[in-house]
C-alpha cells in the first residue's frame, strides 16, 4: 500500500492505516491511534470526522458509521448521484465495551470483509472463553497466565472482558501494550488496574495474569515468567491446528471480526444488490451471496497483506 495524497482510513490496524499520506480523513480516535503508533507526523494533515456526519467532497458525500471492530473503527458510506456504497473495513456486529456498536447502513453496494468467511467459523460467546481463563487461573495459583494478544484492539477487549467477569487484581502488561491501553483508558474504557510487567520479579508473577504481544511469547521476554500457562486470544484459535502449532496451552477464541453467521445476517440486512467480498476468504461468501440472488464478486485489494490482528 503506497502513500497517497488523500487517504480515508477506517481504523488504526496496520493493514488499513499506514504512515506517509499527505492528508488523512478518519475518526478522532483513529487519528490518535495512528499518532501513537506511527508518530505525531505520520501524515502532513489530519481531518477528524464524527460518526453519522455527512461530509461533501466534490460531488461525493462521505459518512462514517461505527464498525464495531476496535475503538474508533468505521464503515464508510460513499454517496454519488444517488448510489450508495458502503465499505466496511473490518467489522463485527456483536456488542462489546471497547468499540462503538456496529450500525447497519442501507446501501446498493456493500463491500464486506471476509476474514472468517467460511461456515466453520462460528465464534463462541467470548464470556465463556474468559470463564475458562479465570477458572484456570484459580486452579493453578503457582503458575502465571500469559495471554498473547494483538496490541491494538484485542488486548483492550480481553482486559475489558476480564474486568466484566469480576476479576479485579492488577494485570501486568508487556511494554508494547502500555501506550494503547492508556489511550483506551483516557477515552473512558474501563480496563482496571494495569501494571508494567517490567517492575516485577519472577516470584511475584505467581497466580498473576500477564498480557503480551504474540511475538513476545516466544522470545527471551517470557523467560521471566514462572511456569507460564501460554494463552492466545484470537479468532483463529478456533482452528485447533493453529493453537497446537503455536504451542498454546489455553486457546481463547475471541474475535474482532464478524463470523460466518454475522456475515450472512448482515449482508442481506443492508438491502444491497451488489456485494464485493474482500479481505480474507472470498470464495465461500461470494458463492453464498450468488445463491441468495445477489451480484457478488471478489475484490482483490492491491498490496494487501495477510491480517495478523484478528
Ligand atoms: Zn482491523
Ligand atoms: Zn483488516
Amino acid at each position: 500500500m503506497k502513500p497517497v495524497d488523500r487517504a480515508i482510513i477506517t481504523h488504526g490496524h496496520a493493514d488499513h492505516a499506514r504512515a506517509g499520506h499527505d492528508k488523512v480523513l478518519a475518526t478522532t480516535q483513529t487519528i490518535e491511534i495512528m499518532k501513537r503508533r506511527y508518530g505525531e507526523n505520520c501524515a502532513n494533515h489530519f481531518q477528524a470526522i464524527a460518526f453519522d456526519e455527512p461530509l461533501q467532497i466534490d460531488d461525493v458525500t462521505i459518512t462514517f458509521y461505527p464498525a464495531g471492530h476496535i475503538l474508533g473503527s468505521a464503515q464508510i458510506l460513499i454517496e454519488h448521484k444517488g448510489h450508495r456504497v458502503v465499505a466496511t473495513g473490518d467489522y463485527k456486529t456483536i456488542p462489546e465495551s471497547t468499540a462503538q456498536q456496529f450500525e447497519l447502513v442501507q446501501c446498493e453496494t456493500f463491500i464486506t470483509e471476509a476474514t472468517f468467511g467460511l461456515p466453520v467459523f462460528q465464534h463462541p460467546d467470548p464470556k465463556e472463553e474468559i470463564k475458562k481463563l479465570l477458572q484456570s487461573v484459580e486452579e493453578q495459583p503457582e503458575r502465571c497466565h500469559v495471554i498473547g494478544a494483538y496490541a491494538l484492539g484485542k488486548t483492550q477487549r480481553v482486559l475489558s472482558l476480564i474486568r466484566e467477569a469480576g476479576y479485579d487484581a492488577p494485570i501486568y502488561l508487556h511494554g508494547a501494550n502500555i501506550k494503547l491501553c492508556e489511550y483506551y483508558q483516557s477515552e473512558g474504557i474501563e480496563l482496571g488496574v494495569l501494571r508494567k510487567a517490567l517492575d516485577k520479579v519472577k516470584e511475584e508473577f505467581k497466580g498473576a495474569i500477564v498480557m503480551a504481544p504474540p511475538s513476545a511469547l516466544k522470545d527471551r521476554w517470557s523467560r521471566r515468567l514462572p511456569d507460564p500457562v501460554v494463552c492466545y486470544a484470537s479468532g483463529w484459535m478456533s482452528v485447533k491446528q493453529r493453537a497446537k502449532q503455536s504451542l498454546v496451552e489455553l486457546p481463547l477464541i475471541i474475535s474482532d471480526h464478524a463470523d460466518w453467521n454475522e456475515l450472512t445476517q448482515t449482508i442481506p440486512a443492508t438491502g444491497a444488490e451488489n456485494i464485493w467480498v474482500t479481505h480474507g476468504r472470498e470464495d465461500a461468501l461470494v458463492h453464498w451471496c450468488t445463491q441468495q440472488g445477489l451480484n457478488a464478486e471478489p475484490l482483490s485489494i492491491q498490496g494487501r497483506e495477510e491480517e495478523a490482528n484478528e
